[in-house]
């Protein structure tokens, strides 16, 4: 029983059930520990701190919400890019409110929408109304006049959109440093560690443990990580200049020879041969790069590519910082145990359900969240995204309290889990805003009812007005948003 332990590290209780939840160690390890009793229970570390001490991979840290702000603000907003990562399958609810106030209306901003190898294979078709419905949904949560620049979405998991990011960084190299920016649980130590394997990085050693550095955020005592960042137009200079070097060189070398040999047979044919020869090659190398970048890479470099990592013309003064965490207050995520938190974040591709439902019917998804379709003229699709290990429920709106407490801690429901004293803490649900959909085409969804972390909810109908309600706990995180 290793409940209530602490880790060394961090101070978050060890437990074996999920590595995305802090003070998370691999039940195999613990087993060798406690087998070969070589380290205390106390003396325990997390994966995540063991990581970040041993092998300097990014390791999450979680602020309170109060503390958030303070953190960010150190962030200089002259000469920073702030890399705002936003989980897909949990939006806007992970967007924190009115960071863009934060940074002011100066700070460059990328919006990376992650997990995207989450959302249902067809939405290939739909990236482009995707990222608009992402800027969208940004700008309502106060980003009215924020800077953002452009709008990528990737899968830190699989590497899909990773290049398109980095290119998108590289188009912005004026600015100087870039900080990795987002809400719990959006991936972003999962993105910083893409970031740190791929060429963004500037140390291309074959290890990554040496590729990032532990830096201290200033005023706190969190210890992140950052990586130096590569210049890619850099290196592509680099090599083409290298490669005319190389070109020229072999030119100059004839010219020089034929010149000789011309010399020694000096007659009028010749001295012609010679002025042409000159024309064919001027001293001067061509080149469509600055003469002066040219010979930094001439001089310094040669064709040698290792001496660049040691030029200072590389050294890199530009740096990707991990930032740290922090739940927002739309999602429920501090709610729920480490079991429930596993059933309940989508892990596999999410595969959605479509019900008809008349008006007056309840939707419950497991116990966490409950769409109402009060009023409307007749029956509706509604299209449930949630983790696949979360049952639906659908029932009439005058029995839902009822089925409600008497599924709660079933199998029916899934989550809450029944475990002791558990379903006596759980805050239960309570009605949030009401809202009236006029729907376009049976055919096409016209809202989504984003409901917490619990998923959401697409509303497909031809009527004009039909209202509906949603329920979660505290009302936490109700949002509507086209589809
Ligand atoms: P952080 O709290 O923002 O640092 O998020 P993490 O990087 O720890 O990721 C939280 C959870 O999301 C982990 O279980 C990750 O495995 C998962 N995750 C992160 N990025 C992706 C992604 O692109 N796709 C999928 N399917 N899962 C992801």
């Amino acid at each position: 029983n290793i409940s209530n332990v602490p880790c060394g590290g961090c101070g978050a209780f060890i437990h074996c059930k999920d590595a995305s939840i802090p003070g998370y160690i691999p039940s195999e390890i613990f087993k060798t520990t406690e087998k070969h009793q070589a380290q205390r229970l106390e003396s325990l570390v997390c994966q995540r701190c063991f990581f970040l001490k041993e092998h300097n991979i990014a390791l999450q840290v979680r602020v309170s919400p109060d503390d958030y702000p303070k953190i960010l603000a150190s962030i200089n907003p002259r000469k920073s890019l702030v890399l705002l990562t936003v989980d897909l399958t949990d939006f806007p609810c992970s967007i924190w409110p009115g960071i863009a106030d934060i940074f002011g209306p100066k700070t460059p901003i990328v919006l990376v929408g992650n997990k995207i190898d989450l959302l249902p294979k067809d939405t290939n078709r739909y990236l482009t109304h995707i990222k608009r419905q992402l800027l969208e949904q940004i700008k309502l949560t106060g980003f009215g006049t924020a800077n953002i620049t452009d709008t990528v979405l990737v899968s830190a998991k699989t590497g899909y959109g990773i290049e398109d990011l980095i290119n998108t960084l590289q188009r912005q190299w004026s600015i100087k440093n870039v900080y990795l920016v987002g809400c719990t649980n959006v991936g972003k130590s999962s993105l910083f560690n893409s970031l740190l394997a791929s060429d963004y990085c500037k140390h291309q050693v074959s290890d990554l443990i040496q590729r990032a550095t532990i830096s201290h955020w200033p005023g706190t005592t969190l210890n992140l990580l950052k990586f130096p960042v590569a210049r890619a137009s850099h290196y592509r200079l680099y090599y083409r200049s290298a490669r005319l070097f190389e070109t020229n060189k072999r030119l100059v070398a004839e010219e020089e020879r034929r010149k000789e040999a011309l010399q020694q047979h000096n007659t009028p044919e010749n001295a012609t041969l010679m002025g042409r020869i000159e024309r064919t090659f001027p001293q001067t190398f061509h080149t469509n790069e600055p003469e002066d970048t040219f010979t930094v890479h001439r001089q310094t470099h040669g064709l040698d590519p290792g001496l660049r990592e040691h030029h200072p013309d590389f050294a890199s003064s530009r740096w990707c910082y991990d930032t740290p965490g922090v739940v927002h207050p739309d999602q429920m995520l501090d709610l729920l145990t480490l079991d429930e938190l596993v059933l309940a974040l989508p892990k596999e591709l999410i595969r959605p359900e479509t019900f008809c439902v008349r008006p007056g019917s309840s939707l419950f998804i497991a116990g966490l969240a409950r769409l109402d379709y009060i009023e409307g003229p007749g029956s509706v699709r509604l299209t449930v995204f949630r983790s696949n290990e979360l049952p639906v429920t659908v029932c009439e709106i005058e029995k839902a309290d009822e089925v409600y407490a008497g599924c709660l801690g079933t199998e029916l429901f899934r989550v809450p889990i029944d475990e002791g004293d558990r379903l006596g803490k759980w805050p239960g649900l309570e009605a949030g805003r009401r809202f009236t959909v006029k729907g376009v085409h049976e055919r096409f969804s016209t809202k989504d009812v984003v409901l917490s972390n619990a998923g959401w909810v697409a509303i497909s109908c031809y009527f004009d007005e039909c209202i509906f309600q949603g329920w979660t706990p505290g009302k936490r995180g109700i949002h509507v948003r086209d589809s």
